[in-house]
């Protein structure tokens, strides 16, 4: 293959900063030494552009140019990898930026007033600050994130941000640690029992909680009696897809093919979640040992967390915790004395909510652009390098852990038959006390949003986002549903990722579903006609309503929008145009929007 090389050198800070990822050149310091081996190390792409951004503030000519060399990838795939991803800037920008979210929670909570102020006191968007798609910090609406480049590169979030809290962090290049997560709720916490009480860096503290109970039941068990523990509990994946758990680490355990990989799928960019977050900043030791037990019964000995590139707090913390296993015997080539090996690598999204699909992920962690392949085969069969692999979200990992301490028959003691256990529930908007909630399955809707304070000075509310982006709106006649799979789907609704946004009657709800359609736009890979096309159409559509301007009547527009709509589900290929229009076509149906401008322009 010719490759031709961009001509722009590197700068010594780039060289270094790469050279820490991808290791110090080979001997004689042609980077063309080996084809193989410089092919070898194409999943580190992602970590060495994050690492040429944190040095300096920008992937550059010359440090992309020199990443393709290092890797042996042309530079036009380079590239193409590399302008995929939404947190890497190719053109040069102050290296230190505020990304703050617009995105429809903090959208609901005045972040377009929020950014008019940063306009007017800072300057125009795209200097010192940029508009940002959701940062996972919904329950502190609206929320901002630092990043600050250089030898020390430091990057947080936060929420509740201001012009004064944005212009200080640009001014000082740091942030103040966040204050722990508050968790409203006292009772019947599982999942959430240790967040606030235990030392989220401290091993010790972890174990004096219960910690590694787990692990020691797993190793009596044998990994066929974790996986039948973990059936029997009839534990589903909590990410949305609520595919059984047990079911895919037996498939990967009993697969010839090795070697087996776990992924923990930690890149919750569901707008409105933010539950996986918390778990890991509050409670990282619950996921490395949830992994390890993961790792035992399937026979993966390697494991990757992709983390979501917004979650910087989430993803040190991890990383200490990942360290502090290791020393203490906990990770490594002799867990617990018992001769299993084990070893989890962190890896950081960058900006790309399709990398939530999991075959998504696989092409990102080997380092390419994130477009989901096509299914089957799956991947229990060809996953992570074309090897068996197991995908598990956060929670779906951290249930394991009382599944095996309590036993499957206590676990589906909680919940309903057809759920049992617990779940988490992201409730933002206008609710008087947002935050993360644990509650049985079964709750319903509107128990929950009373449990969260319901919607301040007592108004009304006009509808609730459930399930995220990808759900439903649910009308105010519809709060009773019981909130379980198995409901859900009978009254055409997800859970999804647990979200529940809620919105009361002063909130303007055409722009947010204005927000949801320029999100699918944004985040659409583009491999798919129905799903490139449609989600341009439907923003395009609800513009028209927008200027009260349809084709035809608002009926008509309905009616295009369900044909678009259905277009996408029959003939895309992943869940993000499959789901692109279902939240926007649930509003039409069910809420009394757009009437006001169709009046306007009839009258
Ligand atoms: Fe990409 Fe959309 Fe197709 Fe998914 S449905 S693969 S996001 S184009």
């Amino acid at each position: 293959m010719d490759l031709h090389p961009i001509a722009t050198p590197p700068t010594d800070d780039e060289r270094d900063a790469v050279d820490a990822v991808l290791g110090p050149l080979p001997g004689d310091g042609d980077v063309f030494h080996s084809f193989r081996e410089a092919r070898a190390l194409r999943h580190l792409l992602l970590p060495a552009l994050h690492a040429a951004q944190a040095r300096c503030g920008w992937v550059s000519p010359g440090a992309l140019g020199y990443i393709a060399k290092r890797l042996s990838v042309p530079p036009a795939e380079a590239f193409g990898v590399a302008s995929f991803y939404a947190l890497f800037a190719l053109t040069k920008r102050a290296p230190t930026v505020v990304h703050v979210c617009d995105d429809i929670a903090c959208k609901a909570i005045g972040a377009d007033v929020l950014c008019a102020g940063l306009a007017s006191s800072i300057g125009p968007a795209g200097e010192k600050w940029l508009r940002s798609p959701c940062l996972g910090l919904c329950e502190q609406a609206p929320a901002a994130m630092l990043t600050a480049a250089g030898e020390k590169p430091f990057e947080r979030a936060w929420g509740h941000a201001t012009v004064a809290s944005i212009a200080k962090a640009l001014e000082e290049g740091s942030v103040a640690e966040p204050p722990r997560a508050m968790i409203h709720q006292t009772e019947g916490l599982r999942l959430l029992r240790r967040i606030g009480k235990v030392s989220p860096t401290s091993l010790d503290d972890y174990r004096a909680h219960g910690g590694y109970a787990a692990l020691r039941r797993a190793f009596e068990l044998g990994p066929l009696g974790v996986i039948r523990e973990v059936t029997e509990a009839k534990l589903v994946g909590r990410g949305g897809a609520a595919f059984p758990t047990g079911r895919k680490w037996e498939a990967v355990a009993k697969n010839p093919v090795g070697p087996h990989y776990l992924v923990c799928n930690a890149d919750e960019s569901e707008p409105g979640t933010f539950k996986d977050r918390i778990l890991i900043e509050e409670d990282p030791f619950a996921l490395v040992e949830a992994m390890t037990v993961a790792g035992l019964a399937t026979g993966a000995t390697n494991a990757f967390v992709y983390v979501r590139g917004e979650y910087a707090l989430a993803t040190e913390r991890l990383a200490h915790a990942i360290a502090e296993a290791k020393t203490r015997g906990l990770l490594g080539s002799d867990i617990m004395g018992k001769g299993a090996r084990f070893d989890i690598e962190i890896r950081r999204g960058a900006g790309a909510y399709i990398c939530g699909e999991e075959t998504a992920l696989f092409n990102s962690l080997e380092g390419f652009r994130g477009e989901p392949r096509n299914k089957p085969p799956f991947p229990v069969d060809v996953g992570l390098f074309g090897k068996p692999t197991v995908v598990n979200n956060v929670e779906t990992l951290v249930n394991v852990l009382d599944i095996l301490t309590e036993g499957a028959a206590a676990y589906r003691a909680l919940g309903t038959p057809d759920s049992p256990g617990t779940r988490l529930f992201c409730l933002s908007g206008s609710v008087a006390r947002p935050g993360i909630y644990e509650l049985p399955f079964g709750v319903r809707l509107d128990a929950l949003i009373a449990l969260a304070g319901g919607v301040p000075n007592g108004r009304p509310i006009q509808t609730v986002l459930l399930g995220g982006a990808a759900g439903v709106f649910m009308g105010p006649d519809e709060l009773s549903l019981p909130l379980t799979f198995e409901d859900t789907r009978k009254a055409g609704a997800t859970l999804g990722s647990g979200v529940v946004m809620v919105f009361d009657d002063e909130t303007p709800i055409a722009p947010i579903l204005t927000r949801i359609a320029e999100f699918f736009r944004d985040e659409s890979c583009g491999q798919c006609v129905p799903c490139r096309v449609g989600t341009v159409r439907q923003e395009e559509l609800l513009a028209r309503l927008s200027r009260g301007k349809p084709f035809g009547s608002l009926g008509q527009e309905r009616t295009l929008l369900k044909e678009m709509g259905q277009a996408m589900r029959d003939a895309s290929i992943c869940g993000l145009g499959q789901t692109a229009s279902s939240a926007i076509e649930s509003a039409l149906r069910k809420l009394p929007i757009f009437r006001h401008e169709m009046a306007e322009v009839a009258s």
